[in-house]
């Protein structure tokens, strides 16, 4: 096992093995230096007398041996882990050679073709910064499962192969090779399962869950995203807001001491009154939006039930169709289309410096008025069956209420790391149009493929 260079700060005076690649090698007449560096930072290697017959190239995986030494006062560079120190090379060995880079990696590689830094993601995940943010990301997800841990949550994962959820994009279908002719559906969101977890009286889940939406090419969207999923029972809507609260800050305050959350709690405000008065749902309420380190969030609540979904010219749902009306608005589902439109749900959104980062609502859990809004959606007795019977059914077996709520875990990490778009934070996002190009997929069903699932291409 090789040791860490950050831990190197503790070897003043001892010999060690550094393991790293060369980010940067530099060559005067009697001494050069190699910035070597791997996962957890970067170090000064000093190398003099045959050491500098070599040429060192960039990114080569080298072993150098040597001993840390006290950087004199001049040296020492206040900006870096390691300023103080740096290591005088006895034995250089190299491991493992690296060719020609497709671009260069030892800066942020933002003003890079997206395509070029997409397609050789391994090297770009060698930068500083996109190591940062992926180190980052791992690290939020680890805040807030603790978080939800030390209050009684319990993370389940739900199904992936599944029957879908609407949650109103297109879905991907996985054709079933077992049961010619029917597929499964990848889960626009664990909406359903996370609902069912709460008919078996689990109470209080989370999950870093995975969704899959077949959208049309949307610049900053991603046909898989990770969603940090809550459900819980017999918690009200202010108790569920308090608790996201409570989670989201805990979090900054772990993984940002640098950014200023907002003194006291979140603002909350209606729909109505924020549609008003910034003509958007998702307000930027920064004092100053040229400074990074402030966190505007606001909660966003009573939003409509039902709108006019403006594509196919008919009535949906504008949360999921699973979300609760506020209780005194339930007699109003029996109104014409047009009163149906004012009617407001249990729905609420927390955004953060102008972007969504979560959604949630109280659920329905009465067979009854879970039926009447399919209807009003406009499903067809047969459809409600074959698409929700399940739920419905669930229903029967005494369901407590419930409800719950998702953070845009992609768009979420992207605001706290500075970055103006979520690929910045996925390991290995696709592109705007759903394209994989590291591994190059979608790639061509073979027609064997397709004969094993039953399917027939055609023109
Ligand atoms: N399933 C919802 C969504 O994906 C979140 C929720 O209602 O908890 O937006």
């Amino acid at each position: 096992m090789k040791t860490n260079i950050l831990s190197f700060k503790n070897f003043v005076g001892k010999k060690v093995e550094a393991i790293g690649w060369i980010a940067h090698f530099r060559k005067h007449s009697k001494v050069g230096f190699i910035d070597l560096y791997d996962r957890t930072s970067h170090i000064q290697i000093v190398l003099d007398g045959d050491l500098l017959k070599n040429d060192y190239n960039l990114e080569d995986l080298v072993s150098i041996k040597g001993v840390i030494k006290k950087r004199s006062t001049q040296t020492v560079n206040s900006e870096q882990d390691l300023g103080n120190i740096e290591l005088m090379a006895t034995k250089i060995t190299t491991l493992s050679k690296c060719s020609d880079l497709p671009f260069n990696i030892n800066r942020s590689t933002l003003t890079i073709r997206e395509s070029l830094r997409l397609r050789y993601r391994y090297l770009d995940l060698r930068t500083e910064r996109m190591r940062k943010n992926i180190i980052t990301r791992a690290k939020i997800a680890k805040s807030l499962r603790s978080f939800f841990d030390k209050k009684g949550f319990l993370e389940i994962e739900t199904p992936a192969l599944t029957k879908g959820t609407p949650e109103g994009a297109r879905e991907y279908l996985v054709p079933s090779r077992l049961h010619p002719g029917k597929g499964y559906v990848l889960p626009q969101s664990p909406q359903q399962f996370k609902q069912l977890l709460m008919v078996a009286g689990i109470e209080k889940y989370y999950q870093l869950a995975r969704c899959f939406r077949d959208e049309d090419s949307r610049k900053d969207r991603q046909p898989e995203f990770t969603q940090f999923d809550i459900e819980t029972s017999f918690f009200n809507q202010k108790e569920i807001i308090a608790l996201t609260e409570s989670a989201v800050s805990s979090m900054v305050r772990d993984v940002f001491p640098f950014l200023r959350l907002p003194r006291g709690k979140f603002p909350v405000y209606t729909y109505d009154y924020v549609m008003k008065k910034y003509n958007s749902d998702k307000p930027d309420i920064r004092k100053n939006q040229n400074d990074p380190t402030e966190l505007a969030f606001c909660w966003v609540v009573d939003f409509p039930m039902f709108e006019i979904d403006p594509t196919r010219h008919k009535i949906s749902a504008v949360h999921h169709p699973f979300t609760r009306p506020l209780i005194n608005n339930i007699k109003d589902l029996d109104k014409p289309e047009k009163d149906l439109l004012k009617i407001k749900a249990s729905a609420y959104d927390l955004v953060l410096n102008g972007h969504e980062v979560a959604g949630g609502s109280l659920r329905i859990s009465d067979i009854k008025l879970q039926h009447k809004v399919f209807e009003i959606l406009g499903l067809q007795e047969k459809e409600i069956k074959t698409r929700f019977g399940h739920m419905l059914k669930a229903f029967k077996f005494s369901p407590p209420p419930h409800g719950g709520i998702a953070l845009g875990f992609d768009r979420l990490v992207a605001i706290l790391c500075g970055e103006s778009s979520i690929r910045e934070v996925i390991a290995f996002p696709k592109t705007g149009e759903a394209r994989d190009l590291l591994m190059n997929a979608p790639s061509k069903m073979t027609s064997k493929a397709l004969k094993i699932l039953n399917l027939k291409k055609t023109k």
